[in-house]
């Protein structure tokens, strides 16, 4: 229990911030199967990946040893521009909701890009440029992740080319203005620049687009070009191991008032920001040192841990990526046009899907009109305008604590707010005008994806 007041906002010095980070599966007994070639039906090695990322970044997605891995100092020279982030104590939310539950939440939106994205963007085209790369390539659905990118390569000084999902590029120009100005060359996906971007438009003619496809082009640019990679925005091991700098400061800045959360909550859309939030609690967890509950919100249109299927699927639409074994919809489901773009993808983290698998996550799906219902009331009363992804844990957080009410029991909640919703304005004003729906995918159609799930020995068991 706490000792002292608890202020509105908890700082934290630049002494105070994290100098490694922190990886989970150095305490994870069960670890997720390796990622497979998809040619060979055998394990991924580094050289098989070689080509696609950066070295560093896949001697960190293969390593299952060590907990703490130092964050070099070129990166924290780049995190101090805009972390430590707040972590607030929503003590307005908790009035409104008349709520026994302590609220807590971690805002990641305070920097230009907008959300939690640019803790691994640093990480990633910092490694890129100490590679001796010259450029890198990446796609983006809603554009967070494009414009945490550009940001990271123009402090680094690499070319960046952006697949953005078309859909998002003509909804959002103004997004797209800002990955320009921080000097990246941005292309609408589908596009005729790649054999992928061809075959999808073949095939679905006149299609918004989607980030699976999106991936397929940034990856085949990667290996087909000279002195280039690929990044990824989430889902990978190494992904989750940058945020969990969002977790580490958490822990830090709430021990000092000797808090423990009971509950921890955080949109899933590849799982990396929730993976990075959980990681340091997860990590006790599973020592047998807490019993947190851990809750992933995913949108009920993309429902992936709730109705996916826990098998080996591409990582992307065109099946060029390794096969990971994962919660999956099938790497050819179309999720329909939700807002929550950054929530919409096929699969999940590897490592959020074997702790789910296990039992040490629970996972909810929310509908939209209800996470924008959430979305007002958060912004009335802390001030802040909440990106629609975590917008999803903002309604789950509301929804234990009002069951905190009504079962009259105290609760530490804690919640991950990943960005900011200024660019989302289209979305707010659909809500406002009371024209937004809920599409929830029938049975049929998920069948429809997971009919598109890879037919392959490994998802017979003959790895
Ligand atoms: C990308 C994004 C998400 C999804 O994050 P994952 O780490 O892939 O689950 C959530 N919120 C915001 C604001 C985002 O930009």
């Amino acid at each position: 229990m706490a000792t002292k007041q608890i202020p509105y906002k908890i700082y934290l010095s630049e002494e105070e911030m994290p100098k490694a980070w922190y990886n989970v599966k150095a305490h994870m007994k069960t670890q997720h199967p390796p990622f497979v070639n998809p040619a060979t039906q055998k394990p991924c090695t580094a050289s098989d990946l070689s080509p696609v990322f950066c070295d560093e970044c896949i001697e960190q997605e293969l390593n299952e040893k060590d907990e703490r891995i130092a964050i070099p100092q070129g990166i924290l020279d780049f995190y101090r521009m805009f972390r430590p982030s707040p972590l607030v104590r929503a003590y307005y939310l908790e009035q409104l909701l008349d709520t026994p539950a302590e609220i807590y939440y971690k805002f990641e939106g305070n920097n230009t890009s907008g959300s939690h994205k640019l803790n691994s963007a640093a990480a990633q085209a910092y490694y890129a440029k100490k590679q001796g790369l010259r450029s890198i390539t990446t796609e983006t659905g809603a554009g967070q992740w494009g414009t945490a990118l550009a940001m990271a390569s123009s402090f680094y000084g690499l070319h960046l080319d952006v697949y953005m999902v078309k859909v998002s590029a003509e909804q959002k120009p103004y997004r797209k203005e800002v990955i320009r100005t921080y000097g990246a060359n941005v292309i609408p996906s589908p596009s005729d620049t790649t054999e992928a971007g061809r075959k999808i438009l073949r095939e679905f003619p006149g299609t918004g687009g989607s980030l699976g496809c999106a991936i397929s082009e940034a990856v085949e640019k990667a290996v087909t070009s000279d002195s280039c990679r690929y990044v990824l925005g989430s889902v990978l091991d190494h992904v989750l191991l940058h945020q969990s700098v969002i977790g580490l400061e958490c822990r830090t800045a709430l021990e000092k008032y000797g808090v423990v959360p009971d509950t921890i909550i955080g949109c899933v859309g590849g799982g990396s920001n929730f993976g990075g939030l959980i990681a340091p609690y997860m990590g006790d967890r599973l020592d047998g040192k807490n019993d947190i509950e851990f809750i992933g919100v995913e949108p009920a249109s993309c429902p992936s841990l709730t109705r996916g299927k826990f098998v080996y699927d591409f990582c992307d639409s065109a099946k060029i990526t390794p096969l990971a074994k994962m919660y999956t919809l099938g790497c050819g489901f179309m999720p329909s046009a939700n807002h929550a773009g950054g929530l919409r993808y096929h699969g999940m983290s590897p490592i959020v899907s074997q702790l789910y698998h296990d039992g040490y996550i629970r996972a909810v799906s929310v509908e939209q009109t209800k996470v924008f219902e959430a979305a007002v009331m958060f912004a009335k009363c802390e001030g802040i305008l909440p990106a629609p992804e975590s917008a999803h844990a903002i309604r789950a957080a509301v929804d234990e604590a009002l069951k905190c009410k009504a079962e009259n029991r105290k609760k530490v909640i804690l919640f991950g707010l990943t960005g900011t919703g200024y660019f989302d304005l289209a979305a707010y004003k659909q809500y406002n005008d009371g024209t937004m729906t809920d599409t929830v995918p029938t049975d049929a159609d998920l069948e429809k994806g997971f009919a598109t799930i890879p037919d392959c020995p490994v998802n017979k068991g003959l790895l």
